[in-house]
């Protein structure tokens, strides 16, 4: 069965067609073969294991990996991957790429608001206040768009293997929170994907470079791709790949370089015309894409020209940009961005206990670790030469597909990862208490105590962070969780233990019980308002507690215990993993 080409764009129809409307909701339990999937905020790849070897599934045009960019055709159709990239330059307002970056973050975090001006497309309030797309009148969740690349993933993978695919481990950069997770697992259910596990991108990259050696070894996989850098310290021991430590920075990557040679066009441009040059959106475009194709030159050369033609029109005189960058020049301008990468590297050998001189292999992943400035601060810093055992844009996916081959196995392989951020709760004062450390080994299990601290308290919620900042608003927002209704009592006699679960994919579940009677007690997650709105309904709460206590003292009637109701467990995991 081979996948057919994409669709020509010839529909007259004006409702918008997407790859979506092409999934089959999944009925009863998910069967077949599992593949994986390397969701990369550049480029994207799938890998399946036939007759016992791994091997990437290619495009339909042909390519081993496939632009991340969904896009609005003219014709009212969307596409993904090459089409989409191809009208990138004709139709930036349209074509969505990078969109990776936005996943699980809310519309209002200081993140997506800092961001959403260096994208050419528009990002929106969804409806869940969460970041979203505007494509055309439509407005997309990141996850949707994700979920539209995943479709394209399943679809080749089903015509590679003649069986209709319906599983798959999803690879996702180390450095994920909590939310970001949760919503790469909604896009696979969205893409008709039963998602299998969830595992993190130097991993995988591990597990490519393991399969088949046999022998024990510490490596560090530096996973620097086209929007997220990871760094990870692994222990490996045939089928078992223990993570030690990891590190990173979701908004580290190549889009980062190609950020600062823009910033260096725009200067010289602007000396250029003797005045202040400002591109406007689809001239900005044109810029990103010579400063990419000139940073990928220069890995292979010592210098090149950008040329950019007709950039701008001045006193109805055309304007070309022609000026050759070197090598030299674009290691100075990108210089800290790889600083950082060092810096985080030592973080994650310190953290994992290790020396540079403990190491035994560095393996270099995604697309912009192939800078050979990177190689250099690399050699530098560890004194050795990164291996090219495995392909840097194709380890993860084949990382991946190995470790679903193993699913259900009796040898199976055996991954052990570590909690990337520490996870705590927020305290009176904007204080953040950490309740579980970073690069806590998973699963891991711990409980937090907390007692009610007025007569009668109805209710108690917890507002809970991913992060390792002192104060809770510079730390990620993960949900709030309310607890009530709560045996009445004077303050202090009600005790809670509240138990943080973190699966071995790194997925949190909370629960809480009543210590002194020993009462499960109702517990609902929620990761929609933000504490400022949850504290203001918890007075109002608190208010209305009191005046009805009042009211019952004055009728003498002793106060009632709320019955507690069963099954808050099951309720809890439905509203955080659904049904
Ligand atoms: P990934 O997300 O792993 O696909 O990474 C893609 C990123 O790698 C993009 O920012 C590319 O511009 C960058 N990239 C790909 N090839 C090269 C190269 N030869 N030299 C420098 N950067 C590259």
């Amino acid at each position: 069965m081979t996948v057919p080409p994409h669709a020509p764009d010839d529909t007259s129809d004006s409702s918008v067609t997407s790859p979506l409307s092409r999934v089959k909701r999944l009925t009863g339990a998910p069967s077949g073969p599992i593949i994986g999937i390397d969701l990369g905020t550049t480029y994207s790849c799938v890998a399946i294991v036939k007759d016992g070897k791994p091997a990437i599934v290619p495009s339909r045009e042909g390519h081993n990996t496939m632009p991340s960019i969904v896009a609005l055709t003219t014709k009212h159709r969307i596409v993904v991957g090459h089409p989409a990239k191809a009208q990138m330059l004709t139709n930036p307002t349209q074509t969505v790429f990078a969109a990776k970056r936005l996943v699980g973050r809310p519309f209002m975090s200081d993140t997506v608001q800092q961001v959403k001006d260096q994208f050419q497309y528009e990002i929106v309030e969804g409806p869940d206040g969460e970041a979203a797309v505007r494509l055309g009148a439509d407005v997309w969740s990141l996850q949707h768009l994700s979920a539209m690349i995943l479709v394209e993933a399943r679809e080749l993978a089903t015509a590679a293997l003649g069986v209709e695919v319906q599983r798959a481990v999803i690879t996702v950069p180390a450095y994920y929170n909590e939310h970001q997770r949760m919503a790469v697992r909604a896009a696979g259910k969205l893409a008709g994907l039963h998602v299998e596990r969830i595992i993190n991108e130097p991993t995988a990259a591990a597990l490519a470079f393991g399969h088949a050696r046999k022998q024990a070894k510490l490596v560090l996989v530096f996973d620097l791709g086209g929007g997220t850098f990871d760094a990870s310290l692994l222990h490996l021991d045939d089928k078992v790949y223990e993570v030690l430590s990891t590190g990173g920075d979701t908004f580290l990557g190549g889009v980062d370089f190609d950020q600062r040679i823009v910033e260096h066009l725009v200067a010289h441009a602007s000396q250029k015309l003797c005045r202040t040059f400002e591109p406007d959106t689809s001239t900005r475009q044109r810029l990103v894409e010579a400063a990419e194709a000139a940073k990928r030159a220069l890995s292979q050369q010592a210098e090149t020209r950008i040329h950019v033609p007709y950039l701008v029109v001045t006193e109805g005189q055309p304007f070309d940009l022609d000026l050759v960058l070197t090598r030299p020049e674009l290691e100075t301008l990108c210089a800290p961005l790889i600083a950082r990468t060092m810096d985080v590297c030592r973080e994650v050998l310190a953290a994992g206990g290790k020396q540079v001189s403990d190491l035994e292999d560095v393996l270099l992943v995604g697309g912009m670790s192939r800078m050979p400035a990177v190689h250099e601060a690399i050699f530098a810093l560890t004194g050795k030469k990164p291996t090219n055992a495995v392909h840097p844009d194709e380890a993860v996916a084949l990382g991946a597909a190995l470790f679903a081959a193993s699913l259900g196995q009796e040898e199976g392989i055996t991954l052990i990862d570590v909690l990337p951020m520490s996870i705590g709760v927020g305290l009176p004062r904007g204080r953040y208490k950490k309740i579980i450390e970073r690069n806590t080994p998973l699963p891991h299990a711990k409980a937090y105590g907390i007692q009610t601290v007025k007569d009668d308290q109805a209710e108690l919620e917890l507002a809970i962070y991913q992060g390792e900042a002192e104060a809770t608003d510079e730390n990620e927002y993960l949900g709030t969780l309310k607890i009530a209704p709560l045996p009445l009592g004077p303050r202090g006699s009600v005790t809670l233990a509240v138990e943080f679960a973190l699966s071995a994919e790194c997925l949190l579940t909370v629960t809480a019980r009543e210590v002194s009677k020993n009462i499960e007690v109702k517990a609902t997650f929620s990761t929609r308002d933000t504490p400022e709105v949850v504290k203001a309904r918890l007075e109002r709460n608190n208010r209305i507690a009191a005046a009805v206590k009042a009211a019952q003292v004055k009728m003498h009637s002793k106060p009632q215990l709320v019955p507690v109701p069963k099954s808050w467990f099951g309720r809890l995991k439905e509203r955080l993993f659904g049904a």
